[in-house]
């Protein structure tokens, strides 16, 4: 390896050839070797790629179950993007625990809890609240607290109204969490089993998109065919709330074999046309998908993987980012 990186890596930061090429000659150790010389480099300070090689760098040494420099990467990160502070604590906290530290790890999330309760009920970041209580239960290994404050999210977001998919989103792991720490909350079941029914109920007829949950999937409209699905006026809104409407709902499906299926207009309407079906109904859409376990995309993706919508970013910056979820229509 030279001594010098060479000057065409920098300004702007673009370190994919060199990566790809260190990745295939010496494995995940010359990758991440390479990342860690380039992003220590002066000249990559202040680059606006600095923060998504960052992320990276952190994940891959946690790959290699480097813990300790991982954290040290998701601090650097969070200096350079202190938007970023709460996810990567998060991801901090994960990693304490990952490394047998349970005791920092639970300091970080019950930190991170007093913040997310100290937010306007209605404003509050659920799903990131979610992650916390993920990382206590299967990282920790702490499902009471876990439990606890998911419930107590339950109640606080069904008071304030919150969209029905986010309850559901977390009842699923509530739900899960119990199971495998063998706790029981019925009162709560029901709550929660009723708000999301009565949900369903008045929010598909007005969001036709929003697809008929199957338990192995959903049918999903590209942009560009959502685009051509709004003009004949058979889907309405943006298709920003089409693609968080379905990653909500896929995280709300028990746990397996999980696809999206991209559709095509063209073909939801011959197929209706064929079928005296209504091409406005999410239930036809599903019906137009033949082998449900060959066709489309698994999910979820990687969390540095390309999304599953199509936009080419990585899923953990496009619909699984939790401010993007956040912005419940
Ligand atoms: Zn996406």
């Amino acid at each position: 390896m030279p001594t010098t990186l060479s000057d065409e890596l920098f300004n702007p930061l673009d370190l994919e050839d060199a990566l790809e090429a260190a990745f295939d000659e010496g494995g995940d150790e010359a990758g991440v070797a390479l990342l860690e010389r380039a992003l220590a480099d002066p000249r990559a300070g202040g680059d606006p790629a600095l923060a998504d090689y960052l992320d990276v760098l952190t994940e891959a040494q946690a790959d290699l179950e480097r813990y300790d420099d991982a954290i040290a990467t998701a601090y650097r990160l969070i200096d350079v993007e202190p938007g970023e502070r709460a996810a990567e604590l998060s991801w901090i906290a994960q990693l304490h625990a990952r490394n047998g530290d349970a005791e920092s790890a639970t300091a970080i999330l019950y930190e991170l809890r007093a913040e997310h309760q100290a937010g306007a009920p209605v404003s509050r970041d659920y799903l990131h609240a979610l992650e916390l209580a993920m990382t206590m239960a299967d990282h920790v290994g702490d499902q009471f607290t876990a439990v606890e404050w998911l419930a107590d999210d339950l109640r606080t977001g069904m008071a304030a109204r919150v969209d029905f998919s986010l309850i559901a989103a977390l009842d699923g792991h509530r739900r899960r969490i119990e199971q495998e720490a063998a706790l029981v909350d019925k009162a709560l079941d029901a709550e929660t089993a009723r708000y999301i029914e009565a949900g369903r109920r008045t929010t598909v007829p007005q969001a036709k998109v929003n697809p008929a949950a199957t338990a192995d999937g959903l049918p999903y409209l590209p942009e560009a065919e959502f685009a051509q699905a709004r003009e004949r006026g058979l889907v309405g809104g943006e298709h920003a709330d089409h693609r968080r409407e379905i990653e909500l709902a896929l995280q709300a499906l028990p746990s397996g074999k999980i696809r999206v299926w991209p559709v095509e207009v063209g073909e939801v309407v011959a197929f209706a046309e064929a079928t005296g079906l209504d091409p406005a109904s999410p239930g036809t859409w599903r019906d137009l998908i033949e082998d449900p376990d060959e066709g489309g995309i698994a999910w979820p993706p990687n969390r540095n993987d390309d999304c599953w919508c199509g936009t080419g970013r990585k899923y953990k910056k496009c619909c699984a980012a939790p401010a993007f979820l956040a912005q419940l229509p």
